[in-house]
């Protein structure tokens, strides 16, 4: 049988993929290496937007049957003091809340679903390689230590970090920023509620820790943190979980324990060379569309399989696999979240400089105490963080304006709240003292590694301001100031 589409991998974007790809009728089948239900190492939030998209799928009633949690405000945490609890935006497109549902069950649901919309699953299928020398593409998998061969008109990548299919077409899977992160399931965690909470914290920063707990105290735990190549961590990944779970978690704790193993996973957060290829289309994490601001990739994945789903429908109407015409897809993915996008990847340039971690540890720490009793900046905040509020609007000058509080009085409790005891004292004055000579003294250690940093924040601003100033126009923003 030749296939119309064929999608390598099951998780939420192949999954998604294939359901809006087989409701059009067109022939799809989904491979995974996986037999399910598999676990996938991941914090299971399933923010707003991620709600909006499994109900786009027709899945959300058996989503939420089978989740104990509904979310709608956010705790931080910075160098082990809880600074703030945040409200979820609630006037955004998406819904109000955020909720957790294990993987294992998430991405299940999502594989039935393409079933029952007509797609073939054959899991327990890895892919090893993609052959586009016939008339046909043609993927083949083992399967039970025996080669299988798959034909199809298109093919649809969505395998994930380590892909395959990304692979085949020339990228490289490890170029830029990456993270890493682990995590564990924890029971009898003392929350009261459900609820997320964030961790920053000096130990690993550029990153954050989480604690995403459903309303019977089972808990997803983990930390996750940049690396890149002009600062590579010296530290061990476990090493880091295992103090953040004896420090910053030793009270929520207390009365827990670990249910199952950790387990890690990495993340990459760079412009892939390509997301298409003749008759191929990456979407998910195998295209690195995942936030970088917060790693979430879960909507992400589904966002760019319903676009890729489309292009795939007009390609196999007009008869056209050509790269021309599936670049249709590339050109309609940076549209409608590429300059989002870079914006996100350029704070985390900036922010990837562990050795500046006092600095920006210190300004999230003032953000945080200004959201403290100001509704609207917390919703602003958190919604810029999920990603529900686009990065390309929080940073326009009305939406700041409108966002940040213009009272003297604010800024003047900010300052007190920042002190320590409440208070501005001698003691934060050297404290901030100690703070730059300890920065200034590790920028003097490593001065090229600061220089590689300054020239790859300098190029990529210069990049972002000639885009910014296009969407300020577009915007009409210039148009209203002249
Ligand atoms: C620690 C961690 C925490 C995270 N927490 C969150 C969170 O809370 N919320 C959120 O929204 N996002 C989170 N993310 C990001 C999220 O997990 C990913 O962005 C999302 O899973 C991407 O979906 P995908 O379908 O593109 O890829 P994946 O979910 O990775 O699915 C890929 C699928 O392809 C299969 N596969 C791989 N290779 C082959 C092959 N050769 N042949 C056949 N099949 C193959 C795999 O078995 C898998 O089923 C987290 C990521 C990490 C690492």
């Amino acid at each position: 049988m030749i296939y119309d589409c064929i999608i390598v991998g099951a998780g939420p974007g192949g999954s998604s993929a294939a359901t809006f790809l087989a409701r059009q009728g067109i022939s799809t089948l989904l491979l995974d290496k996986e037999v399910f239900p598999r676990d996938k190492v991941c914090g299971d939030g399933l923010a707003p937007q991620s709600l909006y998209w499994i109900d786009e799928l027709g899945c959300i009633d058996e989503v939420l049957d089978q989740t104990d949690s509904c979310i709608t405000t956010g705790d931080i945490f910075i160098n082990g003091e809880h600074l703030s609890t945040g409200r979820f935006p609630q006037d955004a497109q998406y819904p109000g809340f955020c909720t957790l549902l294990e993987r294992k069950r998430l991405d299940f649901i999502l594989a039935k679903n393409a079933v029952k919309n007509g797609a073939v699953f054959k899991p327990g299928h890895m892919v090893k390689e993609i052959d586009l020398t016939g008339k046909y593409i043609v993927a083949r998998a083992e399967s039970d230590g025996k080669m299988a061969e798959f034909q199809g008109m298109l093919l649809i990548g969505a395998d994930g970090v380590n892909s395959v299919v990304a692979r085949s077409i020339g990228n490289i899977l490890k170029e830029g920023t990456s993270a890493v992160s682990v995590r564990g399931y924890y029971e009898g965690v003392d929350t009261g509620r459900s609820q997320i909470q964030i961790y920053f914290n000096e130990r690993f920063f550029p990153g954050y820790g989480w604690v995403f707990t459903d309303d019977s105290g089972k808990a997803n735990i983990g930390i996750g943190y940049a690396i890149d190549r002009n600062f590579p961590k010296k530290r061990n990944l476990q090493h880091v979980f295992d103090e953040f779970l004896g420090k910053d978690l030793k009270g929520l704790l207390k009365n827990a324990r670990p249910d199952g193993p950790t387990a890690g996973w990495w993340a990459s957060f760079f412009r892939p060379k390509s997301m298409v290829a003749e008759r191929i289309m990456l979407i998910g994490d195998a295209a690195n569309v995942a936030d970088p601001i917060n790693g979430g990739g879960i909507h992400k994945a589904m966002e760019s399989a319903f676009i890729s789903s489309q292009v795939a429908a007009y390609a196999l109407s007009s008869g056209d696999f050509s790269v021309e015409t599936l670049r249709t897809y590339e050109m309609l993915w940076k549209e409608h979240a590429g300059f989002d996008w870079r914006i996100g990847e350029f704070l985390l340039t900036i922010a990837k400089n562990p050795d500046l971690r006092e600095l920006y540890l210190f300004l999230l720490k003032n953000i945080a105490n200004l959201t403290k009793g100001n509704v609207h900046l917390q919703e602003f905040c958190s919604g810029v963080f999920l990603g529900m509020i686009p990065l390309k609007d929080a940073i326009s000058p009305i939406a700041l304006l409108n966002a940040i509080p213009l009272k003297p009085c604010d800024w003047v409790s900010m300052l007190y709240s920042s002190g320590r005891g409440g208070s501005l004292g001698l003691y934060d004055a050297f404290s901030a003292g100690a703070n730059i000579v300890k920065m200034a003294g590790r920028i003097a250690v490593n001065p090229l590694s600061h220089l590689n940093w300054g020239a790859e924040v300098l190029k990529k601003s210069i990049g972002l301001a000639g885009n910014y100033m296009d969407a300020l126009t577009y915007q009409g923003v210039i148009g209203c100031i002249q």
